[in-house]
């Protein structure tokens, strides 16, 4: 057998990931198909209680496990022991990377759990397992570098999106600055959090420094985010949310805890005549379609010029039906289901909405069973038309004239969001000046808009989008670490 450390690289480099077209590592995945997965519950350093809900898999309602979510006496308990992480830089570090090691090593538990429980095609499970280890080497390699001074005990709440990258990665900035942490994960999936826990205890890091409480946003994340004894939130999820945190850590709160979100995106990309057709209709399928469109930085709206738009509206047509919709599981699988009906009625309301409309381009059969919304193009006549933030595999498309380009850049910087930008041109003279006024935190060339890579593109937003600093960048762990370090000259 192949070592994983082998297949997933060492060191401090990006890990190098999983290869899905070797036999020897596609059947010890194939093993993990049917694992155990652990009970979901609070992790805390003292007794817990709370009552237990049934947690299902989104591609067939199946029930996959259970949740025990923190009752308010859990969440008090784990804010009464909570404390930051008081061993040296050189020993969090080193147990960061020990949890990166474990990671690897348990691939097939994850990859189940988040297959079952998050619905992720394998593709995305091997790439969210990236990306939970590079957050963990990056931030320890960031700490060995800056040596930051803790800023006491930070709340992190994440999203069921990426259950285990944007949630291991909050974890291992604040801990990797010295602060303990108290990690809220999304209520869908608290299976997959458990179990990066219970991983990171084993790798050393104390059970009073991180703690773990499943549970609903209104009691565990507003116990979290409302508490003096908090030092600092960090949050991805809804720009919404994000008010309603901001305005409770401004009444609560010190009046220089630092927030740090990641929010949400009305992504567009442009497309003009001068692109290379074959490469811009993959880049804008996988950019919209991949991860079933549940990417914050997903492509929402598409610019098309107009001399091109038919012959390319055509190949999107032809790309998108090569899409298989299906078993997460199942390596043929391209799009994978939504997180839940809560999340598909809205998208399924907006895709009826365009069909009244007479605005459906093209769209795909989904399953019938399970929480699938089958890949949709949708006209509009620009991004304002969407209003909102669609998340799920639903591509909006307007076309442009030559002579209209600023009015696009307006009308794209107008939504007030400015996470990511997709541009295809072989001008690079436009292509310049487009990205010095688009505002949006990531900016893509030439190819597809999703997948940041920690360390080499640092993942963040303006405006609607967040707070910045961007996650898996220098400026991440300054935010969440005292700003002047005990001892050191002012
Ligand atoms: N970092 C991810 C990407 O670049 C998106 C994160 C998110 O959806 O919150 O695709």
């Amino acid at each position: 057998l192949v070592k994983p450390a082998a297949l997933f690289g060492e060191g401090r480099e990006n890990s190098v990931g999983f290869d899905l077209s070797d036999e020897t590592s596609l059947a010890r995945i194939g093993d993990a198909r049917a694992v155990d997965l652990p009970e979901a519950r609070p992790l805390i350093a003292g007794a817990t209680s709370g009552e237990t809900h049934p947690v299902l898999n989104p591609a067939t309602g199946a029930q996959i496990g259970a949740v025990t979510e923190a009752d308010a006496a859990t969440i008090e308990a784990a804010l009464a022991a909570a404390a930051p992480w008081a061993a040296p830089v050189s020993e969090r570090a080193a147990t960061l990377r020990r949890a990166a090691e474990l990671y690897e090593e348990n691939f097939g538990v994850i990859f189940a759990a988040l297959a079952r429980e998050a619905g992720k095609c394998l593709p995305d499970a091997v790439g969210e397992l990236r990306e939970a280890v590079d957050f963990l080497r990056y931030y320890a390699a960031e700490a060995e570098r800056i040596a930051p001074a803790p800023l006491g005990v930070v709340s992190a709440i994440s999203p069921w999106n990426f259950p285990l990258a944007i949630f291991t990665g909050q974890i291992a900035a604040a801990l990797a600055a010295g602060n303990g942490v108290l990690a809220k994960p999304a209520e869908q999936t608290p299976i997959i959090a458990t179990l990066a826990v219970e991983l990171l205890h084993r790798a050393g890091v104390p059970r009073a420094v991180l703690q773990l409480l499943p549970g609903q946003g209104a009691t565990v994340g507003a116990a979290l985010t409302s508490d003096p004894r908090v030092a600092g939130v960090v949050f991805t999820g809804s720009t919404e949310t994000a008010r309603l945190i901001r305005s409770a850590m401004a009444t609560h709160l010190a009046p220089g805890a630092p927030l740090i979100a990641e929010t949400g995106g009305l992504n567009a990309m442009i497309v003009d005549s001068t692109a290379l057709p074959e490469q811009a209709v993959r880049d804008i399928v996988a950019s919209a379609f991949r991860s079933a469109g549940q990417r914050c930085s997903a492509l929402r709206c598409l610019y098309l010029q107009e001399d091109i738009a038919p012959h390319v509206i055509e190949m999107i047509r032809g790309a998108m039906d090569e899409l298989r919709l299906g078993d997460p599981w199942d390596l043929e699988t391209d799009v994978g289901p939504v997180i839940d009906e809560e999340a598909r009625g809205p998208i399924l309301a907006h895709i009826e909405a365009a069909r009244a409309e007479g605005r459906i381009l093209h769209e795909l059969a989904a399953p019938a069973s399970g929480t699938f919304v089958a890949p949709t193009l949708i006209r509009v006549p620009g991004i304002a038309a969407l209003g909102r933030e669609i998340f799920g595999p639903v591509l909006h498309l307007a076309t442009f004239r030559a002579e209209e380009l600023y009015d696009v850049i307006g009308a794209i910087n107008a939504t007030g969001y400015g996470l990511t930008f997709g541009l295809h041109s072989r001008i690079d003279t436009r292509v310049q000046e487009v990205a010095d006024l688009v505002h949006a935190g990531n900016l893509y060339i030439n190819r597809n808009q999703i997948g940041a890579v920690v360390g080499s593109q640092p993942f963040g937003g303006e405006g609607l989008s967040g707070t910045g600093p961007k996650a898996g960048g220098p400026l991440y762990l300054p935010r969440l670490s005292a700003p002047h370090p005990a001892g050191a000259a002012t």
